[in-house]
């Protein structure tokens, strides 16, 4: 073997063993998010007008001065992904300072955008959630088992919402912050998809944040929320949108329009052919105005997603 291909070859293992320790630590990155954020550290900085030293932001937050190097660290794990900005030119005294990228202004309450949407991260974060994939060799190995979810709490996601109130507050929570940031966007974007619809369903709509954007921007269209009657109780009131407690297996009341956002991902291909069946009962045909309108991700759309 020539000494080039066993220098490659030594190289190669060694890029192995660091893609190896890139992936097992992955988690790192998430936790280390979630911190930034329990702290506050996006709107911290957004309030001190954009960028900060580590000793300014460790003493805004209030930190010990011996967490101050922890705090750098902190911050390079979120700087190097690019939630976090350096700039590439130090100071003169060579003291770096910290800015907002877009994400990361997605986490602070920034002009820009309606809504932060920390809320999201706290729920996927939150060990309620993470806990179950730790047990996911176990359920790849119990056929009865329904869900990694289920396995690990005894209930579904769904069920757990509707005994722990704390827990269904959270989610409706994140659902109506979710829907304060992105119906911004479809409506900017996609507003032609709304016109000409007198009567709109936000089904599975949780406490009616996308229903209550659109009612804003359409006001002479009816629009109303259909969720769980544990969702639909702790609604808050609104003048422009009604709520019905229901389940979407069993029946859609009739409307020109049914806005489904963030549903069709919780559930597999079986269920999702039922709940568009009776949606497909519940709208007037095509020809006559009917529109099931979706928004959710789609696997399969990006690069290298064919498996
Ligand atoms: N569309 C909302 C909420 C999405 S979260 C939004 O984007 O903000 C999914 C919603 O589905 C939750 O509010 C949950 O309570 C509701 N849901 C789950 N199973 C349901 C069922 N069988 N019938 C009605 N709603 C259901």
């Amino acid at each position: 073997m020539s000494p080039t291909h066993d220098k490659h070859s030594s190289q190669g293992l060694l890029q192995a063993q660091v893609d190896l320790w890139h992936h097992t630590l992955g988690f790192v990155k998430s936790v280390a998010l979630r911190c930034a954020t329990e702290l506050r550290i996006p709107d911290i900085i957004q309030h001190h007008g954009g960028s900060m030293t580590p000793s300014e932001l460790a003493s805004k937050i209030g930190l010990h001065p011996s967490r101050l190097p922890h705090l750098r660290r902190l911050m390079r794990v979120l700087t190097v992904p690019g939630i976090f900005l350096v700039p590439e030119v130090a100071s003169p005294d060579n003291e770096v300072s910290y800015g907002l990228t877009p994400t990361a202004c997605l986490l602070a309450s920034c002009d820009e955008v309606r809504s932060n949407i920390s809320p999201f991260l706290s729920l996927l974060l939150d060990s309620t959630f993470t806990a179950p994939f730790f047990g996911m060799h176990s359920w790849f190995l119990d056929e009865h088992s329904t869900s990694m979810f289920k396995k690990a709490h005894g209930l579904n996601f769904w069920e757990m919402a509707e005994q722990d109130d704390t827990y269904n507050q959270l989610i409706n929570d994140v659902m109506v912050s979710d829907s304060n940031f992105l119906m911004d966007i479809i409506l900017r974007e996609y507003a032609g998809v709304f016109l000409c619809i007198n009567s709109l369903i936000d089904f599975a709509g949780g406490h009616g944040g996308s229903a209550r954007a659109i009612a804003k921007a359409f006001p002479q269209m009816k629009c109303t929320v259909l969720d769980h009657p544990h969702v639909v109780e702790g609604a808050p009131t609104s003048d422009h949108v009604s709520f019905i407690s229901g389940d979407m297996f069993k029946y859609i009341p009739p409307a020109d329009a049914l806005f489904l956002k963030w549903v069709f991902h919780d559930w597999g291909d079986e269920d999702c052919v039922k709940i568009l069946k009776n949606c497909k009962e519940a709208i007037p045909p095509r020809e006559a105005g009917g529109k099931v309108i979706i928004v959710d991700m789609v696997v399969g759309s990006g690069p290298n997603m064919r498996v």
